[in-house]
């Protein structure tokens, strides 16, 4: 499995005994069935990897490419991606092998239904909970919380995290990702003394989002795209405007800083142009943030990256080739299992309000991500300052000592 091949490389770095390998490596349990829905059967997983510093967190995906080693990797990187966050929470992951737009909303809800019913022994607040991912939303949440209460009969909103806000949902949760990215981002910014001209690859939940924030927050939006490829604008885009052009549209237009206008206008003018994806990446701006894909930043482009701060709002954008060549240039990396850790921290947050019987307000959820984003990102950012790797590996190393500290406290 591909976590195994990092352990490998991590464990040289650090000295971790036999021991502590054997312990990074083994997920805790690995439950499977198969779901039968109009007579069609799908592989279902539910991967705990690890719960020394608190119940399994992780997402469950419907999708057509989900397999147990899939499951399992992701069950292990979010271990290590909770341990970032300073959450008192392990990692899991879960999945169903489907294609979901072969399927009716009716057959979404009983696949839904029937995995809860499969795993819920394993699953609850104090053992295992389960938020949205790929091709689940919270509507998908609110029919599994509902089919857990139905089967251990008693109310249980904490077992499950991403719901509608009326099914005791957390406020903030549809813009977490980019907005505990934008807390990080201001820090590293203060720390760097870097300039704020961005460019933002990915126009959905993550980019599209950011792009809001950091405009809001003074930065000058450059360039962002979509699926279709990317606008650029000397002047800078007011990314509000773009998201209603998208949703107009369906894809990105040009819309700059005070005039509504047609990219030919603009490239005829000189103040916007149309780019490529691939120069996106390229642009002169002092932050670039990929938004959407894996692998983007690689050994081919990663020597021609102008920005002097990457912040992986994407998980797996960079490739390790490529985080190479950018520490020698001086690059700095902020680590997915950081950068996009705000999603999973208002799960948290969602989940200690459940279990308190608590709604906080839009203000107090804000607030409260800002202090555990700012405190996450020092605590890493003291002991890069202190030793010769890269932010990333910085972050893997000190994620592997928390996990290692709690298992020698259940010891005692
Ligand atoms: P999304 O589906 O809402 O948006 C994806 C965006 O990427 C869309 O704008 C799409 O047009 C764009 N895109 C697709 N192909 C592209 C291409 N070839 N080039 C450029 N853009 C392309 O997804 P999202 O929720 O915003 O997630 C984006 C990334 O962030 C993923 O890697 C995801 O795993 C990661 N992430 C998201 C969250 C979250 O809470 N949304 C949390 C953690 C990590």
């Amino acid at each position: 499995m591909a976590f195994e091949i990092f352990l490998k490389k991590i464990a040289k770095l650090t000295n971790l005994t036999k021991e502590e390998l054997e312990i990074l490596s083994t997920p805790n349990h690995i439950w499977k069935t198969e779901i039968e829905i109009s007579g069609k059967k799908y592989p279902a997983f539910r991967v705990q990897f690890n719960n020394s510093r608190g119940p399994y967190k992780g997402g469950i995906r419907f999708h057509p490419e989900v397999n147990e080693d899939e499951v399992t990797d992701l069950a292990f990187w979010m271990t290590l991606k909770t341990a970032v966050a300073d959450l008192p929470l392990g990692g899991g992951k879960g999945g169903v092998r489907v294609n979901p737009k072969e399927l009716s909303p009716q057959e979404i809800e009983e696949l839904s239904r029937k995995y809860i019913q499969a795993f819920y022994e394993h699953l609850g607040p104090d053992k295992d909970i389960p938020a949205p991912d790929v091709y689940t939303n919270p509507q998908i949440m609110a029919w599994m919380r509902n089919e857990y209460e139905k089967i251990v009969g008693r109310s249980s909103p904490g077992m499950i995290t991403g719901k509608p806000l009326d099914c005791g949902g957390s406020r903030v949760r549809d813009i977490a990702t980019a907005l505990g990215g934008a807390y990080i981002l201001e820090e590293a910014v203060k720390k760097l003394n870097v300039g704020r001209k961005v460019a933002i690859q990915g126009f959905g939940n993550a980019g599209s989002n950011a792009a809001a924030i950091l405009h809001r927050l003074g930065y000058k939006i450059m360039a962002v795209s979509d699926s279709q490829g990317g606008v650029y604008s000397e002047d800078g885009i007011d990314p509000n405007k773009a998201l209603d052009i998208k949703k107009a549209g369906g894809m990105l237009g040009c819309y700059c800083l005070g005039t509504v206008c047609e990219p030919s206008q603009l490239i005829k003018e000189g103040k916007c142009r149309a780019i490529t994806n691939e120069e996106l990446l390229e642009l002169n701006v002092d932050i670039l943030i990929p938004s959407a894909l894996s692998e983007v930043i690689t050994k081919e482009n990663a020597a021609k990256v102008k920005a002097k701060i990457i912040l992986e709002l994407a998980n797996g954008p960079t490739t390790p080739e490529a985080d190479d060549i950018l520490y020698q240039n001086g690059v700095t990396v902020i680590p997915d299992i950081l950068g996009n850790s705000g999603g999973v921290t208002v799960s948290c947050f969602e989940w200690q309000q459940n279990l308190n019987n608590e709604s906080w307000s839009e203000e107090k959820v804000k607030s409260k991500l800002k202090e555990k984003m700012i405190s996450a990102f020092n605590q890493l950012w003291n002991i890069f300052e202190k030793n010769s790797f890269d932010l990333r590996t910085t972050a893997y190393i000190h994620a592997i000592r928390k996990i290692l500290d709690a298992e020698k406290e259940k010891k005692f």
